[in-house]
């Protein structure tokens, strides 16, 4: 009887407190979650979940043979759930975010409590299992998945695009210089311009904002303008409303907060309820921006039809909202030989030595992210597709800004010491070429859109979060950051 067989086991199970993390929403040492194609095993005594590969390891390991096995079906369900409303912020596939596919799902559960090594399976609901066991399932199910503690853990830190600090100028010291400010048809003091105006609030002086690396934007005149007074404080002319405004702090090098805007605004004769919003706020461009054409066309290679690769090197990276510049990095980390040797190589014996510490564990993590990277698992080939091994021709019709790093691809770096360095390197002389590059869109380093390129198996691949294709026109004149690889000699 399906009871009887669990009697030696019962001592270790335990009931989840909201104390307890509870992984069950993917494997601790890979990506496989409720849904793939064997559910996920959470152990009843400690709650950490795995996949049916990883379970027996860790069987092994702790002797711990009692799970509680989840296993998700999904289905599409007929209309599409298409949200016409603008994204309001930076983030994809959250509430004000970019909407992304928009296709509805039908979720069914089936649950089980399985028994290793066997894989004896008893189905649930099942009324005669002793009442721990009972308690122990019901309150697995109901608590929230470690994920979602640990985000709440950390949103108090959160930044999504909007969440801004309070500046440390709130007391701000303001000239008695008489300045009057209109309520509007203003300008900048040096070149007149009539838009994309910052109003420095300790002298009331009005210029105009940053070039952008793309041309638009202002002549620089009210960074100019702190650079001699150093005055820190500045506000967007045509963002201020009573509810938000844009207020950037020069000194902190961040958009602030300032919560006495109303006084400030009213030391230069503003009632800060006499204005409307008549420009973009920096949010609203950093999307105008994002949606536009032009180089985050050419960077993204939107233009083109790209064809997709697949396979192990081949895995894209969801974008868990603004994560695209860690999906960049992360892609082209392991892409470094070092790193595939050290965390994917090995992953198995990273497992097994820090199994009970997984969630933890910066080694775990690591070799997790590596084998979900390389192991070909999460990147299948759909019917029809391109072999990624395949040589591609080549149809080299650079344009003539790539001139100058196409030639850097052959950079040799010859100085007269060396031949005294030569020694020091154990992975070649020194001479570079060009392997991999990340390339930005955005009015900052800390908005907007990133994506990488990496040269692989003969051929330049483009990762964008989770789209993972070859590249026809790698823009290698627009990149922020570039890896070059050291050139074996044979
Ligand atoms: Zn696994
Ligand atoms: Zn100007």
């Amino acid at each position: 009887m399906a009871t009887s067989m669990l009697l030696p086991f019962i001592q270790k199970v335990r009931i989840p407190t909201s104390g307890d993390k509870v992984y069950k929403e993917e494997c601790v040492l890979c990506f496989d979650t409720p849904e793939s194609e064997n559910g996920l095993y959470i152990c009843m005594s400690l709650f950490l979940g795995f996949c049916r590969k990883h379970v027996q390891a860790y069987f092994f390991k702790t002797s711990n043979s009692l799970f509680l096995h989840l296993k998700r079906f999904k289905r599409e369900v007929e209309g599409t759930d298409v949200s016409t409303s603008n994204p309001t912020k930076l983030a994809i596939g959250l509430e004000g975010g970019f909407n992304v596919g928009g296709k509805k799902y039908e979720y069914e559960d089936h649950n089980s409590i399985v028994l290793l090594p066997e894989f004896h399976v008893i189905s649930l609901p099942c009324p005669d299992l002793p009442e721990s066991v009972q308690l122990s399932i019901g309150s697995i199910l109901e608590i929230d998945a470690a994920s979602i503690q640990e985000e709440a853990d950390a949103l108090a830190g959160t930044w999504d695009g909007m969440a801004r600090e309070i500046t440390k100028h709130a007391e701000l010291n303001q000239l008695d210089n008489g300045v009057k400010i209109p309520p509007k048809d203003w300008q900048c003091q040096v070149c007149g311009l009539k838009e994309n105006l910052w109003l420095n609030l300790t002298d009331g002086a009005i210029h105009c904002g940053r070039k952008y690396f793309n041309g638009q934007g202002g002549n620089n005149h009210a960074v100019e303008h702190y650079e001699k007074t150093k005055y820190p404080l500045v506000v967007k002319l045509g963002t201020i409303t009573s509810e938000a405004s844009d207020v950037y702090s020069y000194d902190e090098d961040n958009m602030v907060v300032d919560p006495y805007l109303p006084q400030h605004l009213a030391h230069f004769g503003i009632n800060i309820k006499d204005l409307q919003k008549t420009d973009k706020s920096m949010v609203e461009l950093e999307i105008d921006l994002n949606q536009r054409i032009g180089e985050w066309a050419i960077i993204q290679e939107s233009g083109t039809k790209l064809v997709p690769l697949f396979g192990p090197g081949y895995t894209g990276l969801e974008n868990l909202g603004n994560s695209c510049y860690l999906n960049s990095v992360m892609q082209v980390l392991f892409n470094i030989p070092d790193f595939v040797k050290c965390y994917y190589e090995k992953c198995d014996n990273i497992f097994n030595e820090f199994i009970l510490d997984a969630p933890r564990n910066i080694n775990v993590q690591m070799a997790k992210l590596a084998y979900g990277l390389w192991s070909g698992e999460y990147s299948n080939a759909p019917e029809n597709a391109k072999d990624p091994k395949e040589p591609v021709p080549d149809n080299n019709l650079e344009r003539a800004v790539d001139w100058i790093f196409s030639h850097a691809e052959e950079m040799e770096v010859d100085s007269p010491a060396a031949t005294e360095v030569k020694a020091q390197f154990r992975d070649g002389a020194e001479k570079y070429k060009l392997v991999a590059f990340i390339s930005h869109m955005g009015t900052s380093t800390v908005a907007g859109h990133y994506v990488c390129h990496i040269f692989k198996d003969g051929r330049w691949v483009i990762f964008n979060d989770n789209k993972v294709a070859l590249s026809e026109n790698p823009p290698k004149d627009l990149a922020y950051l570039y890896i070059y690889q050291r050139i074996s000699v044979s």
